[in-house]
């Protein structure tokens, strides 16, 4: 049990901290780091603290370990927490759920590789060729999900500009037989501009560093980065990342996850699109706007198998259906035909990298994990104000946060039941006050925004946050201060970023693609102008959207977690039942020679009377709860106690 392995480590389980406050949880979490412990557990999910160096903890041995254990008897490891979310999914056939957060650089992405390596090692013992082909495209597949969606950022050489959600799963030996990848919210505007230090997504350097002179040629592409307006800041920054190498370890897992032939060259040929309309001017010649450059424009035309004059109009004239009824060709201004083409090429470039890779899948329980994207919410500094994107984020968080208090006292209850322990109500910050302000229709802050977008006259952001104002400002958020601090928004560009345009003539462009891989990108270009006036959904409305279907995929599965929001709320939660539980026979096993009934000579009948004995003994039966196979503790003293009486033998 080396949950209380020795007290110069810390305490391996925030629940058995003496009292629950933010001062002991840091000393507890920095004594631990100094010793070189980065895990911390609290109660069935474990805190990490990112070591910025290589550990010698995730080798073969303690993948044996931990493998088939249980949590508390190991020391607390992201191991544990995967053996525990495999074993309640094989030993109840129940859908489980690890859900990785953090902020930026916290080592979600790592955690969730070294959490699929463990659940591959531990599978498919009868090394089965058709479970070892799916193994082996979970573990691929993220390299190519980080080449197309992780940046090099000023927090992060490898941060991933999305959050990932994925599906692994099960049949009823408990192997892996398929699985699929869900991405929300990529950050679209990486691929057209950056902050100074940071760079454009990997795969275009990767591409033009790593890429062969005949695949250079064929997308008519020079191998310098600098060349390109997209990639030219980007392209001095210093980066632990090794494009050249990357190239072809992507390449070679694209082959291996199942990407045709076709679909990888279209995938390059979108790449290298995107780079030369980056590099695309317009000039204004008299009334009217005009590309500079008309070689680029065949090039574009090449790769994306369409004709240049369609490429021309379509980046300088947009289609719109009159009043009447009338379809007419309204020219750009060059401002606007730089902000189109801005548009399209962000969509461009979140269109490829959104094929989902789905494997054969023959359902029958699931393992999901969800490496969320998730900057902010602690550290916020007045001086700091968030953007659209962050508010998408730090919405996506309070709801996430909400499902996992809910998630956790469900999965407590569920447990007293199983025990035949009586439950108590219990109280907890619930955080639906938070997820309404944003979400609730007609008076959410979405709503007012879709509103302001939505309406014809000429709404600004502050005119929107003057409606925000009128409708919001009364919001009873007051009594939260306590526990969130204050988040400052800059309401610039939220109206832009809500709308996110693009204009349906490059829809129809590319649906009239000769390349069908590119063609079934775009189904919407089939839409006809009248229809299209109607107004497609924001950017917000469809985030909303696809977090409230991944909240509900989510909240039928057993959660467990590595954590780092509202960790205080969780070791309250886990501290206001019982802290502590644990099987009646290893429990005899680990305090058997403290009882004089039990040591050396078991004179009990059975294991759970030889564990009330002990209990007894020690004068603890006001603190614990006897269920059907196993003692609950409610107050860390008790384990103390034993433990010392353990020590002192
Ligand atoms: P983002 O939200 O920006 O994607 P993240 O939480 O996914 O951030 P990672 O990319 O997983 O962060 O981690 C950032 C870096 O920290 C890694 O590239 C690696 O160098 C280091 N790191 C993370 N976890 C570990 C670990 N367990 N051991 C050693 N180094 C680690
Ligand atoms: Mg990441």
């Amino acid at each position: 049990m080396a949950v209380l392995e020795g007290l110069e480590f810390g305490k391996s389980d925030f629940v058995l901290l003496d009292e629950v406050n933010i001062e002991q949880f840091m000393e507890n979490l920095k004594l631990r780091f100094e010793k070189a412990r980065i895990y911390t557990f609290i109660g069935e999910g474990v805190v990490s603290v990112n070591p910025y160096k290589q550990m010698d903890i995730y080798g073969k041995e303690d993948i044996n370990a931990y493998r088939g254990r249980e949590l508390y008897e190991n020391p607390p490891h992201l191991y544990a927490v995967a053996d525990a979310a495999y074993k309640a999914m094989k030993r109840r056939s129940k859908d489980t759920c690890i859900v990785v957060s953090g902020e930026s650089g916290a080592g979600k992405t790592e955690a969730s590789k070294y959490i699929m390596q463990y659940i591959a090692a531990i599978t498919n013992p009868s090394q089965r060729a058709e479970v070892e082909s799916v193994k082996n495209v979970l573990l691929k597949s993220n390299c190519v999900l980080e080449a197309f969606g992780n940046a090099k950022t000023n927090r992060n050489d490898n941060s991933s500009r999305f959050g990932k959600y994925m599906d692994i799963n099960f049949n009823f030996n408990g192997d892996p037989t398929g699985g699929h990848i869900n991405n929300y919210l990529l950050e679209k505007s990486r691929v057209v501009q950056q902050n100074g230090g940071e760079r454009n997504f990997h795969s275009f350097y990767q591409l033009l560093r790593g890429g062969s002179d005949d695949m250079l040629k064929s997308l008519h592409l020079h191998n310098d980065p600098a060349n390109y307006v997209y990639t030219r800041d980007g392209a001095v920054a210093t980066t632990s990342y090794n494009d050249r190498y990357s190239h072809n370890t992507v390449l070679s897992a694209l082959n291996v996850i199942g990407f045709s032939e076709e679909e990888i060259h279209s995938i390059y040929r979108i790449l290298g699109t995107i780079l030369i309309l980056g590099n695309l001017q317009f000039e204004t010649d008299r009334e009217s706007v005009l590309v500079v450059g008309m070689e680029d424009v065949s090039h574009i035309a090449e790769l994306t198998s369409t004709e240049p004059d369609n490429v021309t109009k379509s980046l300088l004239y947009r289609t719109v259906a009159t009043g009447g009824g009338e379809v007419i060709e309204k020219g750009h201004s060059e401002k606007e035909a730089c902000f189109g083409r801005d548009a399209f090429t962000k969509v461009l470039g979140w269109t490829h990298q959104y094929k989902t890779i789905y494997l054969s899948s023959n359902l029958t329980t699931t393992l999901g994990l969800h490496d969320r994207l998730c900057h902010i919410n602690t550290c916020v500094c007045v001086s700091l104000l968030f953007s659209f994107e962050q508010f998408c984020i730090n919405y996506c968080n309070e709801k996430l946060q909400q499902l996992f208090i809910q998630l956790i006292l469900c999965q407590e209850q569920d447990e007293y039941k199983r025990e035949g322990i009586i439950w108590q109500h219990m109280d907890y910050f619930n955080n639906q006050i938070i997820v309404d302000l944003v979400e609730q229709p007609h008076k959410g802050i979405i709503s007012v925004l879709d509103e302001a977008c939505l309406s014809v006259g000429k709404v600004t952001d502050t005119v929107c946050l003057e409606s925000m104002d009128a409708k919001l400002g009364q919001h009873p958020t007051t009594p939260l201060a306590r526990w969130v601090r204050t988040a400052l928004y800059s309401v610039e560009g939220f109206l832009d970023k809500n709308k996110d345009p693009l204009f349906q003539d490059f829809k129809r462009l590319m649906f009239n693609s000769s390349n069908p891989v590119m063609k079934e990108m775009w189904p919407d270009g089939q839409l006809s102008i009248t229809e299209v006036t109607k107004r497609p959904l924001t950017a917000a409305t469809l985030f909303k959207n696809s977090i409230v279907a991944l909240v509900e995929k989510l909240s039928c599965k057993e959660p467990y977690y590595v954590a780092y929001l509202g960790l205080l709320e969780n070791v309250r939660v886990r501290r206001a039942g019982f802290a502590y539980r644990q099987a009646y026979t290893r429990f005899l096993q680990r305090y058997k020679m403290t009882c004089e009934y039990t040591w050396p000579n078991h004179l009990m009948g059975t294991d759970r009377e030889a564990v009330e004995a002990i209990v007894t003994q020690h004068g603890l039966q006001d603190d614990v709860a006897y269920g059907h196979t196993k003692l609950f503790v409610r107050t860390p003293k008790s384990l103390f106690t034993l433990e010392q009486e353990r020590a002192a033998l």
